[in-house]
């Protein structure tokens, strides 16, 4: 009295499982997350605006927007811990988004808009205004977190560093912050002839 179908195998698939399917980069997906959050922002505008009417103002409003989503935490000069790296307890400065996101974002935005038919001549995220207010960003924010850039700099990598860059200072809070690749020379002492 046992049901029919018991205990018969599936021949048809051996148990190796096919390779994934090929997936848009993660480039590629976070950009169009960005173009859709950004004409969404437009769409939401008021008064409306329309793509065509974009400026590099509006692209500065929009950044400014994106602070209140941001976790970075930036010290007023206020703030006991300004310029301090990891401060030793929580303050009430706000979060903000982190000049290496809106770096990466708006180098996402500005190839999107122009795949998305935008004129490069006209391109408001290759603003002049938007490159200083980015550096302004990274200015500020490196003195808030008593980190120079500058020093970082002198490594001279391909531009996805500027992203990593900022994911190390987050991290940095947990991590021992020991820096390997730095030429330290307290361990070698040089022999006095
Ligand atoms: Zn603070």
């Amino acid at each position: 009295m046992e049901p029919a179908a018991s205990g018969s195998p599936q021949p048809s698939s051996p148990s190796t499982s096919p390779p994934p399917p090929p997936q848009p980069s993660r480039y590629e997906s976070q950009k169009r997350r960005d173009w859709n959050t950004f004409l969404q922002y437009l769409r939401n505008h008021k008064p409306p605006l329309t793509l065509t009417r974009c400026s590099g103002a509006h692209v500065l409003e929009f950044l400014k927007y994106l602070d209140q989503f941001g976790k970075t935490k930036v010290h007023v000069e206020t703030c006991p811990f300004f310029g301090h790296p990891d401060p030793p307890s929580s303050c009430s400065c706000p979060h903000k988004q982190a000049w290496g996101s809106l770096d990466a974002l708006i180098g996402r935005l500005r190839a999107a808009y122009e795949e998305n038919g935008g004129r490069p001549d006209s391109n408001p995220f290759a603003a002049r205004a938007v490159r200083i207010y980015l550096r302004e960003v990274k200015e500020s924010q490196a003195k808030a977190r008593g980190i120079p850039y500058e020093k970082k700099k002198r490594k001279r990598k391909p531009t996805v560093t500027s992203v990593r860059l900022d994911v190390d200072l987050t991290s940095s809070v947990t991590g021992d912050g020991s820096n390997s690749d730095s030429p330290a020379t307290s361990g070698a002492v040089p022999s006095l002839g």
